[in-house]
């Protein structure tokens, strides 16, 4: 089976959006045996869209298409597939009052102008949104099937793993799982998982970087649910036998999640004192819902008054040795967990750039503290060069040094 993969939308075409969905989509099918033949970007532009429709369909088996199924005047990857059909547009009641009970329950009034979202080609028929208001469209066109899926990439991957996935694979089951993994890279991480990866095996196993972890991809494909999920879980397992302790949590366990749970686990409580990250590390462990079962509260102490008046940092360590440094890393640590009376703190003081390197304080250099009941201890890294990732990687890997203690895996 071949599938060409469209993407509709200015914003991409103009280069003010990047167009993730393809290299997502493209990922996807070919966890489903399915080769992604050809990528195409087109504008907005109703004739230019419903071409390439008719061009797609005439040449590969699955046409996926993203983007274009809003309320709004630009949005017309409908009328351009229905052009391309040669039929009207009609009404779908299931979807119309699907979208209504949307915005009731968003206690917001569903615009005449949202009706458009309910309607798909005569012969078409519409795929829900569990996500959003726009909901996709199913269609026969020239020798394909055609889905077309909103643009924004959470929904449509949903629908996707949902609604198309289990038709292209027939009458079997797909199941995903992922396992998310951190401290080394993506080749290091595909290495230690190597024959798993290996193309045309079931499950299919692939790895993606984003937001600083490596993610771990496992699709299985069975005749049943049941069985899918049986294939995924034993390469799930395998997974996380080679990774070890690089593998930091399933699904939706990313990193904060996964320390969040066991602090819980250890009915331990977290303060943190930041520097160059600026509260990113609270901001992550406050993503998951529950923190306020274990996290106290942190204190970003960019300058360093606020290290010394907030966290009892000594004025003459820092004249001594300098803001970054193990033993201000070490005294934020300490004053931060006294000062929270939390069982654990963390602390990170670094030098985030692009100015402010040296030759023995480069760019990147970041300590991270970690002070608990049995003493405190001082990590040293060198992060990749740019501002923000400095920061990120900073943050997860505090997060990291602070999980493997928890898991009891350092002193
Ligand atoms: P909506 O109902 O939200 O308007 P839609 O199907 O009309 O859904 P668009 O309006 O085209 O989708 O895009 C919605 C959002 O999704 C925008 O923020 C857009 O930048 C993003 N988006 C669209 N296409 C892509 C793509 N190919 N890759 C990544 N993001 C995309």
């Amino acid at each position: 089976m071949k599938a060409i993969i469209l993407s509709i939308g200015d914003e991409l075409v103009s280069g003010q959006a990047l167009d993730t969905n393809s290299a997502d989509l493209a990922r996807r099918l070919g966890e489903l045996g399915v080769a992604a033949v050809e990528h195409r970007t087109v504008g907005d532009d109703r004739r230019a869209i419903a071409a390439a429709l008719t061009a797609a369909a005439a040449a590969a088996d699955v046409v996926l298409v993203t983007g274009g199924l809003g309320p709004t005047a630009d949005d017309l990857t409908r009328q351009a597939l229905a052009d391309a059909m040669g039929a009207e547009l009609v009404l779908d009641r299931e979807r119309l009052a699907e979208s209504e009970a949307v915005f009731r329950g968003r206690g917001r009034t569903m615009q005449p102008a949202n009706r458009i979202q309910a309607m798909v080609p005569a012969g078409a028929t519409s795929m829900p949104n569990p996500l959003g208001t726009a909901p996709g469209i199913a269609a026969r066109l020239g020798r394909a099937d055609v889905y077309v899926l909103p643009g924004v990439p959470h929904e449509m991957q949903r629908m996707f793993d949902e609604c198309i996935a289990p038709r292209l694979v027939g009458q079997g089951a797909v199941v995903h799982r992922r396992v998310h993994c951190f401290g080394k890279g993506e080749s290091d991480i595909a290495a230690g998982i190597a024959e798993l990866m290996e193309r045309g095996r079931n499950p299919a196993v692939g790895t993606t970087a984003s937001a600083g972890m490596i993610t771990v991809r496992v699709a299985a494909r069975g005749a049943s649910r049941q069985e899918a999920q049986d294939l995924a879980e034993r390469t799930v397992a395998e997974v996380r036998r080679r990774l070890g302790n690089l593998a930091v949590g399933l699904d939706e366990q990313t990193m904060p999640a996964a320390v969040g749970h066991l602090l819980r686990q250890a009915e331990a409580t977290l303060a943190t004192a930041e520097s160059c990250t600026g509260g990113l590390i609270g901001e992550l462990i406050t993503s998951v819902a529950g923190s306020s079962d274990y996290y106290l509260g942190g204190v970003v102490a960019y300058g360093n008054d606020a290290k010394c008046d907030l966290l009892a940092v000594p004025e003459g360590l820092i004249r001594q040795h300098g803001a970054v440094s193990e033993s201000v890393a070490a005294a934020m640590a300490e004053g931060c967990r006294k000062r929270f009376g939390a069982d654990w703190a963390v602390s990170v003081t670094g030098i985030a750039g692009p100015s402010g390197g040296s030759e023995d304080k480069p760019v990147g250099l970041v300590y991270i503290g970690l002070a608990g009941a049995a003493g405190t201890q001082v990590h040293r890294h060198i992060l990749p060069v740019t501002r923000d990732i400095v920061r990120l990687r900073a943050a997860l890997t505090a997060l990291d040094h602070l999980r493997l203690a928890l898991m009891g895996q350092e002193a």
